[in-house]
């Protein structure tokens, strides 16, 4: 068993860590950068190293630094959480060198998975339906016959991307160079990477994901679906469970699908397979090999700590529930709540007056912020999480408007009049959008 675990992450999801290590009467070590030693984090956690400036490149991603201060204090595993190094294979490579476990899959998996086109490869061969696009990745010469073939609007998408970046819609044959280089540039400078494949674009899919969980010893579970189609700029705003757009039978079914591919390709750890979804029909897009932001709303669905599993079954303990044992019980909503306008979205960094967050039955808040925090500059703009739970959607999104109506922070711009806006649109409460309503929604009013 872990003794001690350092939290090579900041922010919510250090803390989210912390409390699951508390709770398992592990040891917890913070890092943090120059910018963050006043940070939540560090506070909470039993010891903390400083391991470098504000840059991310040069404290969160420094792989040096961090197992260094893992030398120094003995830490024997680290939880990456997620962004940063949570999908970095060269850093669990480098963790396992130095006898330090790393809490995630393998670093094969790590690698496929990062690798969109290898991904969808394995995906097939595990008889998962994927969106119909280029076998692998295209050269310029050759992306228009393989686009003439998939059909337009075609996407283009690069095979290292992420967090939207990388991605440009061709709507005809004309537009399709110009698409292509712009992703190409995009992904060239974001993930030194441009290799591209090619996708059909679907016109009105909503985007739903599988939690999974796998141990060492075969098991492999499933934790139902999370929609996550209300996005701007291919982000994710808002998330539910369960999706409104799904019933019993097609969870099931994609359920099984996915627990027999995990099972084929030997997973181990917590895992998110995303699909697109559209007029009943699932399609792979790709797959986390981490928690995620949104892992909160399968919590409250499901009475299941994520991260307390996912440090069990890194030390090679068998998952602490079988798939009968998972019961969705009522509904979920997450809202992320970013120090941003709630209009321009450009970033408020500042310091937080007031701070004061709601609470009462079923209402959770993962948040690093508090009264008189300096949100810097340096790091994404997400300051906390509103989840709320309701035995059913319509009490969630009664106990969603009244805690947001409690919620009160002052002193920066953020996303919290966007969520009460949302709670005033038709199309949202009767659980009716896709991936483009809500920026079409912000373009029209
Ligand atoms: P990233 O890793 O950058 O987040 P994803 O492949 O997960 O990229 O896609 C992010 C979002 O982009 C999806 O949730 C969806 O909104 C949109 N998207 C991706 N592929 C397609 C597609 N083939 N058709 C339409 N929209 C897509």
């Amino acid at each position: 068993m872990i003794k001690k675990l350092l939290i090579a992450n900041r922010g919510e999801i250090a803390l989210r860590i912390h409390r699951a290590c508390k709770e398992m009467g592990i040891a917890t070590v913070a890092v943090h950068s120059t910018a963050d030693s006043e940070a939540m984090h560090v506070r909470l956690a039993d010891e903390s190293v400083c391991i470098g400036p504000p840059a991310a490149a040069k404290s969160y991603l420094n792989i040096p630094a961090i197992v260094t201060a893992c030398e120094i204090t003995g830490a024997d595993a680290v939880h990456p959480g997620y962004g940063f190094l949570s999908e970095n294979a060269n850093f669990a490579e480098i963790l396992a060198a130095h006898k330090i476990t790393f809490v995630g899959p393998s670093t094969e998996h790590i690698r496929e998975m990062g690798d969109k086109i290898a991904a969808k490869q394995a995906m097939i061969a595990a008889g998962v339906p994927v969106v119909p696009g280029s076998p692998g990745a295209v050269s310029d010469a050759d992306a228009a016959g393989i686009a003439a073939s998939i059909g337009y609007p075609v996407l283009c998408k690069a095979a290292a991307g992420g967090g939207g970046r990388g991605m440009k819609v061709a709507t005809d044959p004309g537009a399709l160079a110009e698409a292509l280089a712009t992703a190409r540039g995009e992904a060239r400078s974001a993930f030194g990477d441009d290799a591209m494949y090619l996708e059909k674009y679907l016109g009105h899919p909503r985007h739903i994901e599988i939690q999974i969980m796998a141990d060492a010893h075969g098991n492999v579970v499933h934790l139902g679906e999370r929609d996550c189609s209300l996005q701007r700029r291919h982000q994710k705003i808002l998330e539910e469970s369960p999706s409104p757009a799904l019933d019993d039978a097609a969870r099931r079914e994609i359920g099984r699908i996915v627990t027999k591919a995990m099972q084929k390709i030997g997973y181990l750890g917590a895992g998110t397979i995303e699909f697109l979804y559209e007029k009943g029909a699932f399609y792979f897009i790709e797959m986390n090999t981490r928690i995620q932001v949104e892992h909160p709303v399968t919590e409250m669905v499901t009475g299941i700590d994520l991260v307390r599993e996912q440090i069990r079954v890194a030390c090679g303990l068998p998952l602490s529930f079988r798939q009968e044992d998972v019961v969705l019980r009522g509904h979920a909503i997450e809202c992320r709540i970013n120090a941003e306008h709630p209009r321009t979205f450009i970033p408020s960094p500042g310091t937080i007056r007031n701070f004061h967050v709601p609470g009462g039955l079923g209402v959770r808040i993962d948040s690093a912020a508090y009264a008189g925090y300096r949100i810097p500059p340096y790091y994404d703009s997400m300051i906390g999480k509103l989840i709320v739970h309701g035995r059913d959607r319509h009490e969630c999104l009664m106990r969603l408007g009244r805690a947001l109506d409690e919620f009160v922070i002052d002193g920066v711009e953020t996303t919290l009049d966007l969520h009460r806006a949302l709670l005033e649109e038709p199309d949202f409460i009767n659980g009716n959008y896709d991936i483009h309503w809500l920026e079409t929604r912000l373009a029209n009013s």
